[in-house]
């Protein structure tokens, strides 16, 4: 596929206009001034484009879709233990598959090419990312109170073997499996060493929540004298590169903690901000210099998973809090949400346009009244669009979404399936 003459956003906000951008197979292969040589294929006119690079979702729970809008404004106890923990014990692979199918034609129609996920069912998420065309870093989420049992004898253990074995790296690696031991909250200090131990073994990166609320601070520190960041440490889960997420309430020591070791903080303002559990300190992170990407958090609780709204609140909350308009500046926070994240997942080739990197690529049009006029693309779309604009995405040099269009996908099914998926849920 051939772009010509379309202004092109890098991923640090770098504007490149009137530019020719090649793919081939599912490579940037050309970006230049003038038109390259040869063959590419399908010519698009970018006369009305901008070229930015496919956003990613650094933390999310996709199947989670279902529960959108399903108990919001409840205290963070009530909405848990009375609506979502008792939705997710009627879950069936079944409804995991639709309701992920669901979450990823949001994502790619808002411009997220590439997602890190924490659930279960797995087998059923990898499955629908492979029809889709996203990418993604899969983990199943392991918790574990339970005195009398063995990190092996968990299911989440068998499950995870059985990921490594049939779907890491399928899709030309579109898919990897991470590990992904929940929370310190959630599970044992030595079944986070064994989780540890385990990602070693199969050479996988992890993903936890930490530090996400106030309460699980303290309880932390009442249980075990020492942060959640210290007991990670200690249990070697930050020994290997993991994405952190949250990170709210973080102390100095935690901090340096995490600066130490291979750690990206996932950063969820929309999801902190609406189960109130605070904000943050992400320019004081980036200062210490811990990578930063942004991710959405589920459907649950943000309640969308457009990641144009998920960096325009992250930059504005970051502005207001330190009453300056120059904190996360609009290059910077792109460059979280897609070349930071690509790096947090272990995808080097990706989350830029540059020659060589993987054609994931979205245009957004314009044309569309929140586009215009355009001073400055990346303004525009910093801070005046959301994933509304999006007119196209391609993800591996394939197009995967375009003009309200998801071909391969049958939407409609798609959208009745996760209804039909929920009621049976509700109705059990
Ligand atoms: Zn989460």
């Amino acid at each position: 596929m051939l772009f010509e003459k379309i202004t092109v956003v890098q991923a640090d906000g770098t504007l490149l206009p009137g530019r020719y951008v090649g793919t081939q197979g599912a490579f940037i292969r050309y970006l230049g001034t003038e038109a390259p040589q040869g063959d590419w294929g399908e010519r698009i006119d970018g006369t009305h484009g901008v070229l930015m690079p496919g956003l990613v979702n650094s933390h999310t729970h996709v199947p989670m879709t279902l529960m959108r809008g399903y108990g919001d404004d409840l205290p963070l106890d009530t909405w848990l233990f009375d609506r979502i923990f008792p939705f997710e014990d009627k879950l069936t692979a079944d409804a995991v598959y639709w309701g992920s199918l669901l979450g990823m034609a949001e994502m790619l129609s808002t411009g997220t090419t590439s997602f890190s996920d924490m659930y279960c069912f797995c087998d059923s998420v990898a499955r629908a990312a492979l029809e889709c065309g996203i990418k993604a870093n899969i983990g199943r989420g392991i918790s574990c109170f339970d005195p009398g049992q063995k990190f092996s004898n968990l299911p989440a253990c068998r499950e995870m073997e059985e990921l490594f074995a049939t779907v890491h790296g399928a899709g030309d690696g579109r898919i990897l499996i991470d590990v992904a031991p929940h929370s310190e909250y959630t599970t044992r200090p030595d079944i986070l060493y064994d989780a540890a131990n385990f990602a070693a073994r199969y050479h996988a990166r992890l993903q936890v929540h930490l530090s996400e609320t106030r309460k699980e601070q303290l309880e932390c520190v009442g249980r075990h004298g020492k942060t959640p960041a210290r007991v990670m440490e200690e249990s070697g889960v930050l020994d290997r590169p993991v994405t952190a997420a949250h990170c709210v309430w973080l102390t100095q020591p935690d901090m340096e903690i995490l600066a130490a070791h291979p750690v990206t903080v996932a950063h969820c303002a929309k999801s902190n901000l609406k189960l109130a559990s605070g904000i943050a300190p992400v320019p004081k992170l980036r200062k210490m210099g811990i990578p930063v990407a942004i991710g959405t958090d589920s459907a649950a609780s943000n309640n969308s998973l457009d990641m144009f709204e998920e960096m325009r609140t992250a930059t504005l909350l970051a502005k207001g809090i330190a009453r300056d308009p120059l904190a996360l500046p609009a290059g910077e926070t792109l460059f979280m949400a897609t070349r930071q994240g690509a790096l947090s997942q272990g995808r080097e080739d990706c989350g830029d346009i540059r020659e060589g990197f993987r054609a994931d690529l979205v245009i957004l049009d314009t044309r569309r009244t929140l586009m215009t006029p355009c001073h400055s693309a990346l303004s525009n779309l910093l801070y005046a669009a959301n994933g509304s604009v999006v007119a196209l995405t391609m993800a591996d040099g394939r197009v995967v979404y375009r003009n309200g269009e998801f071909p391969g996908l049958d939407i409609e099914k798609i959208r009745w399936e996760a209804v039909q998926a929920v009621n049976k849920i509700l109705e059990r």
